[in-house]
């Protein structure tokens, strides 16, 4: 089979071969096209001439039913099967006796593979798995894409065609570039063994290295690398113990193949099964099922189970089932472009790591990794959810079109660097930075941004495999006041829990996690996380300004509770003859509704606050910023949280309180720009948003917006949105949205 040949003559080849072995008198490969059609590419036996002219629907006959069901099919008269469907130009009206099995690679469906005879031969099992170890070797020639031209004008092969995906969009930007499947597939060249008795004992050895493996993460519980959770690898072990599963495979085995051809043979199956499944839970366990097989390849083979990370080409566009966000920053960034991912859940981290990275995501694309080949060319598109696998020319070059546009606004943006950020009435509005990782603080210089209005320390955290020391943290705060030379920083103190979770750390049981024990009220119940992260600070800081503030306060009683820790730790340094910073503020983020109605006294404590709109609007409106059912239901342009916003800036600029909105609203033009009508001075927000603001703030009329609000947002009747409003003041104003 592997004879250097022109592809055409191999297949035809190829059928013959299998048709002499099967003892057949008729072999027919029909290969899956992009259009879900199977199409004709070899026969031995029936008429040659309707090679690339038959085309069965998935569905129809009885190889469109193979292929549909992605299972093998014998009969002893294939003309008395109600799926029969005759085609006269094959000639196959005098075979009886019918075998056909899917060819299948990762699950997926490439082809049927038929043999017939004239008698009523009903093939017996032994036969069945011959014919399938065949599909596995034709699977790879397809796969290979050495048939793309041989089909009918304007069809391709379905193994190799376009394939368009939708998931979520988890960072905006569109990356154009060649896929890099991050932990790569085997590819099983040897498949027919010599040594049946030694591909068991292959196997079992194997299967043991694999099962300590787990067992040695699940020990150590530094498993945040591949962005596993404890219970995948606990389902991990028990798949790795289940008798069905560890059967099939010896019985694959005995049919005469090797031990990854077992593996891969077993898996696949499982996977075409899975993916007709309906039950969601048994799709997920067949997903773990599917990582496990994965390593056992990889373990037979000898191969990494991670793309080494020189493997990342120009334009590098990874392509994981999970990643965790350390195993993101792996990659080299100058040549990182994309990032495509099939798991769905807990990925707040990784976003937040692409964003820093500048790097488009979408997460949630079923089976995407067993669709691609490294190598394949993939378009992301970070802001609406979608994926392109393969794209026709058209749709890449609408992409590479709209990727210049992008970067030509960009362009425009950096020439906005170094113009002040004000309105054309001459009031200032001051442009900090979100960050939380060392990769953020070029964005400074690049943007021109007046500071850091935000660094979520917790990122350290999230992305480590195991508790930051108290020396790796200083260290950490100490790289970020030297890369950020003379503008302000606030440091927010560790805000976890909820979404935020740490692999090291014991989950938590809660029901509800975003109203349950996080950020400030974990720093108050174990002091020593916030004492330690505290003397790291104080530290890093020496000799200069240091800002804190606290996440998720409810009360002026646990402020207080949190700055006499920070006085406590001061105290510690100071009695230590340890440099201090020059200054010490200490601010709140005002997150919790409960300090709406507290505001005056907590303006009057604070030295700052810092509106986390995000979880702001989450909880006045009581609904979960990370339930896609419910997160975009309320507008944070209605009344109510308007309302709210402008209370807390009137009466923090009442009481001399400096007042900054870090969450998203603040970095989207149109938001922004309310929040400037409403009277605030400062806005903390991605690198990306920091041109667009700018562009927005340079252009408005601030005294004429806010008026026009406030009778707005006093205007009788039911509460609308005021983003029509606020739309059409910026266009009637030529303010760039
Ligand atoms: C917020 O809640 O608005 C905020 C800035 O904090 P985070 O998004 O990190 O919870
Ligand atoms: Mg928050």
């Amino acid at each position: 089979m592997a004879e250097p040949a022109p592809a055409q003559a191999r297949l035809d080849r190829i059928v013959v071969l299998i048709a002499s072995n099967m003892v057949s008198e008729v072999c027919s490969l029909y290969v899956m096209r992009a259009d879900k059609t199977l199409e004709l590419y070899a026969t031995e036996g029936l008429n040659r001439a309707a090679v690339h002219l038959t085309t069965m629907r998935a569905g129809e006959g009885l190889v469109g039913l193979i292929a549909q069901n992605a299972e093998p099919l014998a009969l002893s008269d294939a003309q008395a099967h109600p799926s029969f469907s005759y085609r006269p130009e094959t000639g196959e009206e005098i075979y009886h006796g019918f075998l056909g099995v899917p060819v299948l690679r990762a699950g997926n469906t490439l082809g049927v593979l038929v043999v017939q005879n004239r008698t009523h031969r009903l093939y017996a099992e032994d036969e069945v798995e011959a014919l399938q170890t065949t599909a596995m070797v034709v699977a790879e020639l397809i796969a290979s894409g050495e048939l793309q031209s041989l089909g009918q004008p304007g069809t391709q092969p379905a193994a190799r065609g376009p394939v368009h995906c939708r998931g979520v969009a988890l960072a905006d930007g569109v990356g154009l570039g060649h896929a890099v499947l991050h932990e790569p597939r085997v590819v099983v060249r040897n498949i027919i063994a010599t040594d049946i008795d030694a591909e068991v004992i292959r196997l079992d050895a194997a299967l043991a290295a694999v099962r300590i493996s787990i067992d040695a993460m699940l020990e150590r519980g530094d498993i945040a690398h591949g962005g596993e959770h404890r219970d995948v690898l606990e389902t991990f072990r028990m798949f790795a113990h289940d008798q069905g599963w560890l059967r099939r495979m010896g019985d694959a085995i005995r049919t005469g193949i090797t031990a990854e051809a077992a593996v891969e043979r077993v898996q696949s199956d499982s996977r075409a099964k899975m993916m007709r499944s309906t039950d969601p839970y048994l799709r997920d366990r067949l997903h773990d099922l599917d990582d496990l097989a994965n390593r056992l390849l990889h373990q037979l083979v000898g191969q990494d189970l991670v793309a080494p990370r020189d493997a990342l080409p120009e334009n590098g566009i990874i392509v994981a089932r999970a990643l965790g966000p350390a195993a993101l920053l792996d990659y080299d960034r100058s040549r990182l472009r994309g990032l495509v991912l099939e798991e769905g859940g807990q990925t707040s981290h990784i976003a937040i790591v692409a964003r820093a990275l500048g790097i488009p995501v979408v997460s949630g694309v079923e089976g995407v990794a067993a669709t691609v080949e490294t190598g394949d060319a993939i378009i992301v598109d970070g802001a609406a959810g979608e994926v392109q696998i393969r794209p026709p020319a058209d749709v890449e070059s609408a992409y590479a079109e709209k990727a210049r546009l992008r970067a030509r606004r960009q362009a425009q943006y950096r020439l906005l660097r170094d113009e002040p950020s004000v309105t054309r009435d001459g009031v200032r509005v001051a442009l900090q930075l979100n960050a939380g990782l060392l990769v953020d603080l070029p964005h400074l210089a690049e943007t021109g941004a007046s500071g850091i209005g935000l660094f979520r320390t917790e990122l350290q955290f999230m992305i480590a495999e195991r508790m930051p020391t108290a020396k790796e943290q200083q260290a950490l705060y100490a790289s970020v006041f030297e890369a950020a030379g003379d503008v302000p920083i606030t440091f927010r103190s560790l805000d976890i829990g909820g979404d935020k979770l740490l692999p090291y750390m014991p989950r938590v049981e809660e029901e509800n996690p975003a109203l349950g024990w996080r950020a400030i009220r974990i720093a108050l119940d174990r002091p020593a996380l916030l004492r330690v992260q505290a003397r790291a600070l104080l530290r890093a800081a020496s000799g200069r300004h240091l800002r804190i503030m606290f996440p998720m306060v409810a009360t002026t009683a646990e402020f207080e509770q949190a700055r006499r820790l920070v006085a406590g730790e001061v105290a510690y340094l100071r009695q230590h003859g340890i440099a201090l910073p020059s200054r010490l503020s200490l601010g709140i983020m005002v997150e919790v509704p409960s300090l709406l109605f507290e505001i005056d006294e907590i303006a009057e404590q604070a030295d700052f606050l810092s509106v986390g709109s995000n979880d702001l609007m989450q909880f006045l409106f009581a609904a979960d910023r990370g339930n896609r059912l419910v997160a975009d239901r309320f507008d944070a342009l209605t009344r109510a949280p308007l309302r709210a916003l402008r209370h807390v800036i009137a009466r923090a600029d009442r009481a001399g309180c400096p007042v900054t909105v870090c969450g998203e609203m603040a970095g989207r033009p149109l938001e922004a720009m309310a929040l400037v009508g409403l009277g605030l001075r400062s806005l903390s927000m991605s690198a990306a948003s920091v041109g667009p603001v700018k562009a927005m703030v340079m252009a408005l009329d601030r005294e004429r917006l806010a008026t026009a609000l406030s009778c707005e947002l006093e205007r009788p009747g039911p509460a609308e949105s005021l983003r029509p409003f606020l739309a059409d003041f910026a266009e009637r104003s030529g303010v760039p949205l």
